[in-house]
């Protein structure tokens, strides 16, 4: 390789994390033999059963690893019999979210030619949204700061002008590039963080006229997510309403298997699938590698310019292609597995 070598951190993580990871890195390598990408991946331990095996679920040395490279690339963490002292689940991809400051969880959802959805309506097959998790604070700023005493229980929820700002500018810029929509998701009727959350969203319109803004509320949302998710571009939300909505969302298009999502700060990002660990299935070799594939579409096109903006390209086109030609997952009602999931897909490559 040379001088321009990119760091990627690979944190396979628990489950079908390893799994996937195995899938994703093979289609990868495929794709850096047919375009010079120069990527460079090293494999770190975090997760449930690194917890189990050496009491640290992120140790200093991996996450220093993964501050230090150019990306890193997730499979999935947590295990429900493993779980730390005072009883929470590991979540290591939590608390890279919060040490590195990826404040825009960025989860693409969209309609893959192919692929079944529950929708009955044609118009499901131009479902292209993204659900734009805002992902240090919301609610989860009260993970490990609440409290719990005989008689209550007490979580609170934080929205900061820093963030929310980074946010509201992150969600213009994708819109731009887009179908020019952003519609903010918040409970901005009961709450008046949320009131003020919109306020700003409003000040941060206000420098893009290209862009349509409106709002709506979470619950609304829900249901339309249901009725005409076609119609959505961006949308940008507080971090429990997006966990939420983005596992509602992934099913509109075929489940979990097929939800990729990115966790960007200013300078660090985490690429993931948006799945779990998927206890169920795990071990079998039968879990979709698609939301990990289209992950790593994304984080090639975070990293930078030609070739691998091109690169990002073809793999997110060989995705649809080997679905198009008869690809059927597991998850999907079909027969072929992680494996032979990732042999389609560099297949449609070439
Ligand atoms: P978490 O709390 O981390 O989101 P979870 O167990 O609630 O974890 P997932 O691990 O995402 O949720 O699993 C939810 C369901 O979706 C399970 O039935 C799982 O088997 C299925 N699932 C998740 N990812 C995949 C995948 N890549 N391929 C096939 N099925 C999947």
């Amino acid at each position: 390789m040379g001088t321009n070598t990119l760091e990627v951190a690979v944190l396979a993580g628990d489950g079908i994390g390893p799994e996937v990871t195995e899938a994703t890195l093979a289609v990868l390598e495929a794709l850096g033999r047919r375009h010079a990408l120069g990527l460079r991946f090293t494999p770190h331990r975090a997760g449930a059963m690194a917890y189990r095996d050496t009491g640290e679920d992120l140790s200093d040395a991996a996450f220093r690893a993964c501050e230090s490279a150019d990306a890193i690339l997730l499979g999935a963490m947590g295990w429900p019999g493993i779980r730390a002292q005072d009883g929470t689940e590991l979540a290591p991809q939590i608390t890279l979210r919060q040490r590195l400051d990826l404040y825009a969880g960025i989860r693409p959802i969209r309609a893959i030619p192919g692929v079944p959805g529950p929708l009955a309506d044609p118009r499901a097959a131009g479902i292209d949204l993204i659900i734009l998790r805002e992902s240090t604070e919301g609610l989860f700023f009260s993970k490990d700061r609440g409290t719990v005493t005989q008689d209550y229980a007490e979580e609170t929820l934080r929205i900061t002008r820093h963030v929310t700002t980074r946010l509201a500018r992150r969600a213009f810029a994708l819109a731009a590039q887009r179908k020019r929509r952003v519609t903010l998701v918040d409970k901005a009727n009961v709450f008046r963080a949320f009131a003020w959350m919109r306020d700003l969203f409003a000040e941060e319109a206000q420098a893009h006229p290209e862009v349509a803004f409106d709002a709506a509320y979470v619950d609304a949302m829900a249901l339309d997510l249901l009725r005409r998710p076609w119609e959505f571009d961006l949308l940008p939300t507080e971090n429990m309403f997006g966990d939420i909505l983005s596992d509602l969302a992934a099913g509109l298009v075929g489940g979990m298997g097929f939800a990729p999502s990115a966790d960007v700060g200013d300078e660090h990002a985490v690429f993931q699938p948006s799945h779990g660990t998927a206890p169920d299935i795990a071990g079998q070799g039968v879990a979709n590698p698609t939301a990990m594939i289209l992950s790593a579409a994304m984080m090639l096109e975070w990293l930078g310019e030609a070739p691998l903006t091109e690169a990002a390209a073809e793999l997110r086109a060989a995705v649809d292609r080997a679905f198009r030609e008869g690809l059927r997952t597991r998850d999907i009602g079909g027969t072929h597995g992680t494996a032979e999931a990732a042999r389609r897909v560099i297949a449609a490559l070439e």
